[in-house]
């Protein structure tokens, strides 16, 4: 885990940085319970709904990772913090193919790279540019509206990627596990999406996995990459 949480500031919003510092202690013990090194997690904070003014805060307690859901919120908010780095933006949202442009210009990192189309879009958005890092969105609902390519779906989607995007770099796999039942099978049923990934492209070795609700049983089955929202940030205001 990165950052020492400082709390010095006294600009830092009441009780954020206990409620981070409690977070990374919860992460690492369900990481030592599943015999697993923290060190190996990366949490990213996601601020979707929040003010650029908390990622601010974030970042002077020593987060590194920011995730946001909506293309127009992630653009006006790096637009407004210019100066943070280092900071990961990961987009975790769905992508409209038409905004596939302005959601590589503005990530470092998007987990919902869920079809052709929008591997597609987002590399000829910037075809000789730095390599986008890109996840492939694993659907583990049978709602084909949550986003996400079907579990029989994703070797194929990365054969796609590896071979006509050569400005995306496939790093590994994402997914939310379903609103109702017990996490633990979602989660192993995306390991075996992770692992039909690492047939095409074998350091792909992400899983972007575990909200603030079922954080412990995405480590559990393997999670590297966590998106925990209200845990850290408390409630999220009202969809502006
Ligand atoms: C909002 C969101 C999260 C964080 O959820 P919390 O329950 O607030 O931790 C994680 N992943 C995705 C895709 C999200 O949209």
């Amino acid at each position: 885990m990165s950052g020492a949480a400082t709390g010095s500031d006294a600009s830092i919003a009441p009780g954020l940085a206990a409620r981070l510092a409690q977070l990374d202690a919860r992460v690492a013990d369900a990481a030592r319970a599943a015999g697993r090194d923290p060190a190996e997690l990366t949490r990213i904070v996601v601020t979707k709904f929040h003010p650029a003014e908390l990622v601010a805060q974030l970042h002077a307690l020593g987060v590194r990772d920011v995730g946001e859901n909506r293309q127009q919120e992630l653009t006006a908010k790096r637009a407004e913090l210019p100066d943070l780095c280092p900071l990961a933006w990961h987009f975790i949202g769905q992508v409209q193919t038409k905004k596939a442009r302005a959601v590589r210009l503005a990530s470092d990192v998007v987990h919902s790279v869920d079809r052709d189309r929008l591997a597609d879009a987002l590399h000829a958005a910037d075809p000789e540019g730095v390599p986008l890092e890109v996840l492939l969105q694993v659907n583990l609902t049978d709602d084909p509206g949550r986003g996400g390519a079907a579990p029989a779906e994703i070797e194929r989607l990365a054969e796609h990627v590896a071979d006509a995007c050569p400005s995306l770099r496939v790093r590994g796999v994402m997914a939310v596990a379903p609103l109702n039942g017990a996490p633990a099978g979602a989660f192993a049923r995306l390991n075996d999406a992770s692992r039909a990934v690492r047939s095409v492209v074998p350091d792909a070795t992400w899983i972007s996995a575990g909200m603030s609700s079922d954080f412990a049983e995405a480590i559990a089955a393997g999670a590297t990459h966590l998106r925990i929202g209200t845990a850290i940030t408390g409630p999220r205001p009202e969809r502006g």
